[in-house]
């Protein structure tokens, strides 16, 4: 039997930081990853044979659980029919079909194969139709690792963008503005000053990469204004929450209508795939109805499209948002309880199957608390649950994510290993 360790000394020979993902390589947590064989429901297997209960669901598409067996039976079919066309193909219209019903600002979409494609067609497609340069983001909020993205804000919110990262060109970074998120006056001051200059305004409903952190009351809203009295496009990444928060996303959770969205994760049931959509005049100007282009030789493709289509059949189930909701709140709320009961300052912010822990005594609503919370507790406690067979993020700057296959059982044996885990950690 190979052992994890044995992998990752033969990885790390071959691949940078032996893994295809940064945070996959445990960096910020310390120690090394584990190497998973094979996953079910609410769990993963390495290939020592531990199980885990995993509250990452491949950073987010499996909330149905893995392997779910109507979606592998939806895969299994396509396959049979083979692996890629390059002509169109019906599962894309039903998808198409799919997304525009349950998402009514979707007037038309286009497929992709991940997020990160999907927001930087985004962003082309925000400036080819206002003719505008300059795109705003939030710090703290990850859109993939486009060019645009990779930038955090300089001293002041209103200064222009400092790369994040070697091989952004700084002529690039300039054209994107950082603003705190949940902060809706910085947001106002920027556009006052800059506001003709803004094609789009990309921000996570729900922020997801700094933790999880909900968007303040009214703050969606102030944005929703501010960019219909600039002419600046409001895009909403729904990479992480679109079937996630609600069946409608987080537009459909806070009742805000986005002119572009962006998806990926859920969407491909557990293949790589990424859309975006929105309004038909704006969708129009995409290739080769319009001029933006934008395009993808295995965009639509036929086996992840049936993933996809199973996955959103089964998250259409009635009452099955309510009930991840509920399992959620067993989850965080037990958490809170024992964090409580050892002593242990500790907040916890949910929306519906998502959800984020932070080692601090303050609520947490911005970027900076976020950052401010004790990481080295975050670290101790993850290395506790991982020995005890819970895998959660592997940073203290993730969200979490439940699936429907995790039930009162499974949530009761994590709140066990927590207790556990956190009286280890706490010092
Ligand atoms: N947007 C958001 C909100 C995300 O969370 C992610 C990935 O985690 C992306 C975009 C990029 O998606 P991908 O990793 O599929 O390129």
């Amino acid at each position: 039997m190979t052992s994890n360790h044995a992998l990752f000394e033969r990885a790390r020979q071959l691949m940078p930081g032996g893994v295809n993902s940064p945070v996959r390589a445990f960096k910020s947590v310390g120690g090394e990853p584990f190497f998973t064989a094979r996953a079910d429901g609410p769990y993963l297997w390495d290939v020592e044979g531990k199980r885990y209960i995993d509250y990452v669901g491949s950073w987010g598409p499996m909330i149905v659980g893995h392997n779910h067996p109507l979606v592998r039976q939806a895969v299994a079919d396509a396959i049979g029919q083979g692996l890629s066309f390059g002509t169109p193909c019906p599962a894309e219209v039903t998808m198409a079909e799919t997304i525009t019903r349950l998402l009514p600002s979707v007037e038309m979409v286009r497929m992709v194969n991940s997020g990160t494609e999907a927001t930087m067609a985004a962003i082309r497609l925000a400036r080819g139709y206002t003719g505008r340069n300059k795109i705003v983001k939030f710090e703290g909020c990850y859109h993939g690792h486009g060019d645009a993205f990779l930038v955090k804000a300089g001293s002041g919110a209103l200064t222009f963008g400092v790369p994040t990262s070697p091989g952004v060109p700084a002529g690039l970074a300039d054209l994107t503005l950082t603003l705190p998120y949940n902060d809706l006056a910085a947001a106002e001051a920027l556009f006052a000053e800059q506001g003709p200059d803004i094609a789009g305004l990309i921000i996570e409903p729900v922020a997801g990469n700094m933790n999880c952190i909900p968007p303040r009351p009214g703050y969606l809203a102030g944005l929703r204004e501010l960019c219909t009295r600039h002419g600046t496009l409001l895009i909403f990444d729904e990479v992480m929450t679109g079937f996630r928060v609600a069946l409608g996303g987080a537009q459909a959770l806070y009742g805000i209508t986005p002119d572009l969205s962006t998806f990926g994760k859920i969407i491909g049931g557990g293949m790589p795939v990424g859309a975006y959509g929105g309004r038909r005049e704006i969708m129009q100007q995409i290739a080769p109805s319009g001029p933006v282009y934008q395009a993808g030789t295995l965009s639509g493709n036929p086996v992840a499209m049936a993933a996809g289509l199973a996955m959103l059949e089964l998250i259409q189930t009635p009452g099955f948002y309510a009930e991840i909701d509920r399992k959620t709140r067993v989850l965080t709320d037990g958490l809170r309880a024992i964090a409580v009961e050892l002593g242990v300052p500790m907040t916890t912010n949910r929306v519906t199957g998502m959800f984020g822990l932070f080692f601090t005594d303050q609520t947490v609503e911005t970027f900076a608390q976020a950052t401010a919370c004790d990481t080295a507790l975050f670290n101790r406690f993850f290395h506790g649950m991982l020995q005890r067979g819970v895998y959660l993020a592997p940073s203290a700057f993730e969200a979490g994510f439940l699936s429907s296959a995790h039930n009162d059982d499974v949530i009761g044996e994590t709140l066990r290993a927590a207790r556990d885990a956190l009286r280890e950690a706490r010092q």
